[in-house]
């Protein structure tokens, strides 16, 4: 007879469909179903260990401790839960001081392109934020924030790190985009990064351009091949130009990001794309992908992160895990100011959360949704992951969270784990990565 007890930093989750238990240092995952569950919080709760009564407890408790995970002990004991950077929050009088990582900045609604899937309502995109597209094709450019010069002076003051712009090709109103990069480059480190499709411009004017290792490229493809790219954006010489500007930028060895946008024609190619990338270019690119809502419907599946389920996103400190309990990484320490001035949390969300037009940038960010709702937005706080064993070692885009959660086709699309069945659908629906490991009870 004897007591065994959790290692201070391994953390109990409880979801609808049993649990997990986080090795929160070595970063491992252990899915546990209903009856391990209960016993090991039985044995949290100081209750007894009766190793004849129950041998697979017993050997499960065992193969725990063999990890490191936990220890028996002679009598109940109280375990200090370790907790090194847990955030303190105290309720309503203080909060973190707001650290601006990242603004995307839309200046112009303009594009050579009309691809059908660009700013229109009915698509679902994951990652909107890494592609071009943008919020209304049929929206015109004006009225634009005034001051160039008095944002960007504004946005160094509050230590912003990187400006995206973004949003149709911004190439086209190259005055202002020189405006920005001058303003920018007047600063000694915010770095500027221009998302286009790179066809507005000939080459030389985009190098020309980019000539400054504070300014960057990504470019945002959307095939693997000329045919490809001619059915996704209806046009014969889009693939050819690219592939020209890319293999200039290579060749001068600058640097550059690069999306490829997966569509209906493309997404089940991905990994030959990703593989041909690589042998091409040298790098992976990173993919965003949009669906028709009606396709999600009918049944249509995100393909990244993976085939009708959720790719879990390790964490790489245990920093990073206790933050991530409270934060959504990609959201927090972002947001986005829209052609007119607005200011949503990012691309991918259309809430405004306050208006340039009418105030100054800091007042305009005083607009406390920003910091309440979205960058103290976690998983815990999506309705359809909030009862989900695996909602601290699970991450995605906002945009296909929020709305997953108002709508099961979308929830479907990208993630095929119900935490409210009372099966263990991750077993049927997918293998899980390596860190995460499977104990019964
Ligand atoms: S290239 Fe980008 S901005 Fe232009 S229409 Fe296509 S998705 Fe939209
Ligand atoms: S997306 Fe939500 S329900 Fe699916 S595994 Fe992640 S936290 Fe769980
Ligand atoms: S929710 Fe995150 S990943 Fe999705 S578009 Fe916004 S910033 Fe990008």
């Amino acid at each position: 007879m004897s007591y065994f007890r959790l290692s201070p930093d391994c953390l109990l989750a409880e979801g609808g469909n049993g649990a997990a238990l986080y090795d929160v240092r070595n970063q491992r995952v252990y899915l546990l179903d209903g009856r391990a569950y209960r016993f090991l919080r039985h044995c949290e709760n100081n209750g007894r260990v009766d190793e004849k009564e129950c041998v697979t407890g017993a050997a499960l408790l065992a193969q725990l401790e063999s990890e490191g995970l936990g220890a028996f002990e002679p009598a109940p004991a109280f375990i200090d839960k370790w907790l090194p950077s847990s955030p303190v929050r105290p309720k309503g009088f203080l909060g973190p001081a707001p650290r601006y990582r990242m603004v995307y900045w839309s200046i112009t609604n303009r594009c050579l392109l009309d691809c059908s899937f660009c700013g229109t309502e009915g698509t679902v995109t994951w990652q909107t934020c890494l592609t071009c597209l943008r919020r209304d094709r049929g929206r015109g450019d004006g009225p634009c924030i005034a001051n160039v010069e008095e944002t960007i002076g504004q946005l160094a003051k509050l230590n912003v790190e990187t400006i995206v712009v973004r949003g149709g090709d911004p190439f086209l109103a190259l005055d202002r985009l020189r405006e920005i990069r001058a303003a920018v480059l007047r600063r000694p480190r915010i770095m500027l990064v221009v998302v286009s499709p790179g066809l507005a411009r000939t080459a030389e004017e985009i190098l020309d351009f980019l000539n400054s290792p504070r300014v960057r490229l990504l470019i945002v493809l959307f095939g693997l091949d000329a045919v490809t790219t001619r059915t996704v954006t209806g046009h014969d010489d889009v693939h050819e130009r690219q592939r020209m500007l890319l293999g200039i930028l290579r060749d001068r060895r600058l640097a550059f990001h690069s999306t490829m946008l997966l569509t209906e024609a493309t997404r089940e190619r991905h990994e030959d794309i990703a593989d041909e990338w690589r042998r091409q270019w040298g790098t992976a690119p990173q993919f965003a992908e949009c669906y028709e809502h009606e396709m999600l419907r009918r049944g249509g599946r995100f393909v990244i992160p993976q085939p009708g389920a959720k790719r879990l996103a390790p964490w790489l400190s245990p920093r990073e895990f206790f933050w991530r309990i409270q934060n959504k990484p990609c959201l927090y320490g972002q947001f986005e100011i829209d052609l007119g001035g607005s200011i949503r949390p990012c691309p991918g969300l259309s809430e405004v959360c306050g208006e340039i037009r009418n105030d100054d940038l800091r007042r305009a960010l005083m607009a406390r949704t920003l910091y309440d709702r979205w960058w103290s937005m976690s998983k815990s706080s999506v309705k359809s992951c909030s009862n989900c064993a695996l909602r601290f070692a699970c991450n995605d885009c906002a945009t296909v969270e929020i709305l997953g959660a108002a709508d099961p086709a979308v929830k479907q699309a990208y993630c095929s784990y119900d935490p409210d069945s009372d099966e263990m659908t991750h077993e049927r629906a997918w293998s899980p990565p390596e860190f995460v490991k499977i104990l019964r009870g």
